[in-house]
């Protein structure tokens, strides 16, 4: 039954608690920190999308010199410590590590950088400080990590800026999206009030662009302007019965997980997760970890296209969540319009698809599960009304840009998810240094 209250406040906490703790002592954080090769050409560093010279901020800290260490970070990544906890680093950095190809565990670069950032915010050391205002406003639309990113680049600069968000915090899917037990409300505010420490930096909330402001005005009262809304709630499956009670869409049941307590929220017994991507993932493990007693995450082609990694599927499956591959919805069944079971496709796999991967087919059996819950996850759809109504080239709702976030109309930029559909948050970090440099570059700065 879909209820409330399924679990203890001890469990809810013990359930939700920091998924990679931090290192215990500083002593634990120099040994790690000494095993470091000191590589010349870094792969660690080719793989991060910011860039971060990773050799060097290891170096710092192994040789005591932490705040040096927390600079050359955020220098390069002003999410640093947020990123520390939510990069899939088994993919980029630690997946790039010498160590892996001599049989040893890679060097933990997130838990090092997680040691010094951490440090940074807590002492509120202030590494950085904005040159004098050269008399230049930009607006940014949207104050998730490529917004954040775009704004800190350019207040730096002497830029003044004042960033529009819709909601009531700034932070983006930081705040709202990854998983409660990957980063906290609490964590996502302190990492959100450090980057506007360096001031120049205006906050308007809960002012929604479309809504409340229009590009036309932006563009009329700002030098310049750009635009980091990232992508809307997820795909619609387009099938039967998607409208019953208890069928939710990811973000929307994901971001009730960010905002209210975790008592308040809402989950089935028997819930079954549309999609193998993070957001899938992040909403079947929430679900488990909420008291749901069965959560069965269902994926049309096999695992070795998963979108996720290994180890967010790891996560997964040691949360006790059951998978299903070549399985695709063909419809949701009620009763008295409640969710009662799920019918789904066998697939098969064909030829490689637009995508290069083997593209999946229905073999033209079906199965059913029983189920009181529903959760789609199978991507996330753009703010296409707004992109268009602004007369903004776009691919389905993506915003095009040619180098350094600059988009057709003269003076506008984009970057992030509201660009790429939807990556992580260091990509998102990138977009925004990036629009930031194009921005300057159109300033003449
Ligand atoms: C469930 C889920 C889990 C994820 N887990 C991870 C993870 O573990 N690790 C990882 O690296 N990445 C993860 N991601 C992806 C990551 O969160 C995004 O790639 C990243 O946040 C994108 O940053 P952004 O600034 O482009 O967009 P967003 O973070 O979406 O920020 C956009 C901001 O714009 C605001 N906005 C939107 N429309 C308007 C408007 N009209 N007017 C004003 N403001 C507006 C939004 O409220 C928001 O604050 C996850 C995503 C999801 C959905
Ligand atoms: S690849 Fe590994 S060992 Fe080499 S510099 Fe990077 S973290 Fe250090």
């Amino acid at each position: 039954m879909i209820q409330n209250n399924k679990l203890t406040e001890e469990q809810y906490t013990k359930n939700f608690c920091d998924i990679h703790p931090p290192f215990e002592h500083d002593e634990a954080a120099a040994i790690e920190a000494n095993r470091c090769l000191n590589c010349y050409d870094a792969p660690c560093t080719k793989l991060c999308p910011t860039s971060i010279d990773v050799p060097l901020f290891i170096k710092q800290i192994s040789s005591g010199n932490i705040k040096g260490s927390a600079k050359t970070i955020l220098s390069a990544n002003i999410m640093g410590a947020g990123c520390s906890k939510v990069c899939p680093v088994e993919k980029l950095c630690e997946g790039a590590c010498v160590y892996n190809f001599l049989d040893e565990e890679p060097i933990n670069i997130a838990k090092l950088q997680r040691y010094s950032t951490e440090k940074a915010m807590e002492k509120k050391w202030k590494l950085f400080s904005r040159k004098d205002s050269l008399g230049k406003k930009v607006a940014v639309v949207g104050a998730g990590p490529a917004g954040l990113a775009c704004a800190h680049a350019l207040s730096l600069q002497g830029i003044d800026v004042t960033i529009y968000e819709k909601e009531a915090k700034a932070g983006g899917l930081m705040n709202y999206g990854v998983a409660a037990y990957k980063v906290t409300s609490q964590f996502c505010k302190e990492e959100v009030d450090y980057i506007l420490s360096l001031g120049g930096i205006k906050m308007e909330y809960n002012k929604a662009l479309g809504k409340d402001i229009s590009l036309a005005e932006l563009q009329q009262n700002f030098d310049a302007v750009f635009l980091g809304i990232g992508v809307g709630v997820a795909r619609a499956l387009e099938i039967p019965g998607e409208d019953l009670q208890g069928v939710e869409d990811a973000i929307s049941f994901i971001y009730n997980i960010r905002t209210n307590d975790y008592s308040k929220i809402k989950v089935g017994d028997n819930v079954a997760v549309i999609g193998m991507g993070m957001t899938a993932i992040d909403a079947a493990t929430q679900s488990k970890r909420l008291g749901a007693k069965e959560v069965t995450l269902i994926y049309r082609r096999t695992e070795n296209e998963k979108p996720c990694t290994d180890v967010e599927l790891d996560i997964a499956k040691l949360d006790g969540c059951a998978f299903i591959w070549l399985a695709s919805p063909k419809e949701i069944v009620g009763e008295n319009g409640i969710v009662k079971k799920f019918v789904c496709n066998k697939m098969t796999l064909g030829e490689p698809d637009v995508s290069g991967r083997r593209a999946p087919i229905e073999t033209g059996e079906t199965f059913s599960l029983d189920v009181d819950m529903v959760i789609k996850a199978a991507g996330q759809i753009p703010f296409e009304n707004l992109v268009k109504d602004a007369s903004l080239q776009n691919k389905n709702g993506k915003i095009n840009i040619e180098k350094n976030g600059n988009t057709n109309l003269k003076g506008v930029f984009a970057g992030g998810d509201a660009v790429n559909g939807g990556k992580e948050v260091v990509d998102a970090v990138q977009a925004g240094k990036d629009g930031a440099k194009g921005i300057l570059e159109y300033l003449d700065i």
